[in-house]
């Protein structure tokens, strides 16, 4: 899966100073600052970006910085975030997302929620912090639940309405306040395609920085009855496949993907 990268990342805030090879992620949008060629993403070093950047992680020993005041480059070209899902080397994959997540969790936060007062970067933890009412605001997010809904030797796949991926999917849905994961899973296949569930199983887990997510992946029993009934605002289809009808292929990217996989492998799950 995405975050399943050779070196280890180090997310604790300790921020450094930029040395000229450090990594740059400038975003504008659903856009970043990169070229690609045959596949492979090269971001721009810290030595090739104007402006001020903010420290953002480090993965192995590079560090990593989000441009704040991203500037047109000639050597680089506004790449869509989504680049990120099918380019290597994988660590920059992984950073990429994570960095966007940070990104969007920075351009929401500018002001105070309960003063209006323009918010500033603590200087001791990932934070932004209010200078006139002292407010602290975290990093937001929004997790998730990723369901491989079962029923005899078929999986519940659904496909998207109105997004861009077009690709099979399972049942998903937000955690809601006040609920457990489980309670997600219960509620989420209820709502999207009408359907009782037992055996709720927990699977893994992933960090899905492109939507600020924190996806946990459940696999449950159909309990009853398998008519399916579809709540069109969300899905455009939902129905059970058979195994040996599944034809995904492992990407090494998302919990999705690769829970439909070990379903289709026969994996004990
Ligand atoms: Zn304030």
């Amino acid at each position: 899966m995405i975050q399943d990268i050779p070196k280890t990342f180090r997310n604790e805030y300790t921020p450094v100073d930029p040395q000229g090879d450090d990594i740059v992620f400038a975003f504008q949008g659903h856009t970043f600052l990169a070229k690609e060629k045959d596949g492979l993403l090269i971001c721009p070093m810290y030595k090739e970006i104007q402006g001020r950047v903010q420290y953002l992680f480090a993965i192995g020993s590079t560090h990593y910085f989000l441009a704040l005041d991203p500037q047109k480059s000639t050597k680089y070209d506004w790449l869509s975030v989504r680049t990120l899902r099918h380019t290597q080397p994988k660590t920059l994959q992984f950073a990429g997302a994570t960095a966007y997540h940070l990104y969007t969790w920075y351009q929401k936060n500018q002001y105070c929620g309960c003063c209006g007062a323009k918010l500033e970067h603590s200087l001791h933890e990932r934070a932004m912090v209010c200078p006139k009412c002292k407010n602290i605001i975290y990093p937001t997010i929004a997790p998730a639940v990723i369901v491989g809904v079962i029923y005899k030797d078929s999986i519940c796949m659904t496909r998207y309405a109105n997004r861009p991926y077009k690709g099979h999917a399972l049942i998903a849905g937000f955690c809601e306040i006040g609920e457990t994961p489980e309670q997600t899973v219960i509620r989420e296949v209820h709502e999207e395609v009408g359907l009782k569930v037992k055996n709720i199983r927990y699977y893994k887990s992933q960090p899905w920085g492109f939507d600020s997510n924190l996806l946990m992946g459940f696999f449950c029993d159909l309990d009853g009855d398998p008519t399916i009934t579809l709540q069109e605002e969300e899905l455009a289809k939902a129905r059970f496949i058979p195994r040996d009808e599944i034809n995904d292929t492992y990407q090494d990217l998302s919990l999705t993907n690769e829970m439909i996989c070990v379903f289709k492998k026969g994996d004990k799950i």
